[in-house]
């Protein structure tokens, strides 16, 4: 697919065109809210309580920003508090604006603020811990202030945001500073809650994958953001989801076989002894052996 020019949502709806008509691959749009495993496979129930049944799955939930679910932060939602999405910087034009957090993105968006932003505070609970080279260069910044050691307390306004309550963690003093703005930028999180008790995670709670992505889960495979795979990034998520598909594709078509083959062992009109569970391995071990 190579074109000069287009949109991302022609390019999107381009790919959607490509896989109905090309590998016969439907695409839905909804939340899926549960998981669960049959007996050869899987259930899927989305929030409007429809169910659908599969052999394999791929999960590419990717990672959701981290909020601080303190007082104020949802009802300010876009009211002044933002996290850190371009067309948001239009909102903060001309004010006094805070950032939370001390990584590489929250001081990204400092220095992307530094144009258009009357007065910057950036707000972070331990030190500073992005690139040295982006500390030193923020440290110049002369709209800048730096609240290393704080903790945010509370989001305050009427009905857009007008301040924001701080404590400053070694005097214990409170601080109020008006502004009409925030960008929290305190790392991402895993979308991995959905099959966190189907699949292993690790202390991040990323999912861990092999190197075909399947993962400790047979009929599971994962990619992208969610899985403990290194390098956040659009072409590395997207490698990994092409490679979970070829391993998928691999998956199902050797799991037609081996249940085919159990079928048409059962159909023969045999009795297999002691097969409790007809998908499992020595059971299809023992259809395979009896066909032949
Ligand atoms: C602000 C920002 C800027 C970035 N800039 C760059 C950049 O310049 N270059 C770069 O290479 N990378 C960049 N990245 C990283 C890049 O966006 C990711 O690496 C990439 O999008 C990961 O792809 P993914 O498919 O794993 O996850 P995502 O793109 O996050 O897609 C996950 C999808 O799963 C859906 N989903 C989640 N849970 C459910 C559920 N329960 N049911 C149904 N659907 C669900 C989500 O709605 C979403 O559509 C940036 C990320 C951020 C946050």
């Amino acid at each position: 697919m190579g074109y000069d020019f287009i949109t991302g949502p022609e390019l999107v709806r381009k790919f959607q065109n490509h896989l109905l008509h090309t590998h016969y691959v439907d695409h839905k749009i909804a939340e899926v809210e549960k998981i669960e495993e049959l007996n050869d496979g899987f259930k899927i129930t989305t929030s409007e309580a429809d169910q659908y049944e599969s052999n394999a799955l791929i999960i590419a939930t990717g990672m959701t920003r981290r909020k601080l679910d303190i007082p104020g932060e949802e009802k300010f939602q876009r009211k002044g508090v933002f996290y850190g999405n371009i067309q948001d910087y239009s909102f903060v034009q001309g004010s006094s604006v805070g950032v939370i957090g001390g990584g590489n993105s929250a001081l990204q968006i400092v220095e992307k603020l530094e144009k258009i932003a009357k007065d910057i505070y950036l707000f972070t609970d331990f030190e500073l811990t992005a690139d040295h080279a982006l500390i030193d260069r923020v440290k110049t910044l002369k709209k800048l202030k730096i609240y290393e050691n704080t903790k945010v307390l509370e989001f305050e306004g009427e009905k857009v945001l007008s301040g924001v309550k701080v404590r400053v963690k070694e005097s214990g003093e409170i601080i109020q500073i008006p502004v009409s703005g925030i960008f929290i930028s305190i790392g991402m999180h895993p979308n991995s809650a959905l099959v966190r008790k189907l699949v292993k995670l690790n202390d991040q709670v990323e999912i861990i994958i092999n190197k075909d992505c399947s993962i400790s889960h047979p009929g599971i495979f994962a990619a992208g953001d969610v899985t403990d795979a290194f390098g956040k990034r659009i072409i590395i998520a997207s490698g990994k989801g092409a490679k979970a598909a070829l391993a998928v594709r691999k998956y199902v078509i050797e799991h037609r076989k081996k249940s085919r083959t159990y079928s048409a062992y059962m159909e023969e009109g045999r009795t297999a002894i002691s097969l409790l569970n007809p998908l499992s391995r020595p059971a299809l071990s023992t259809a395979v052996r009896a066909k032949k």
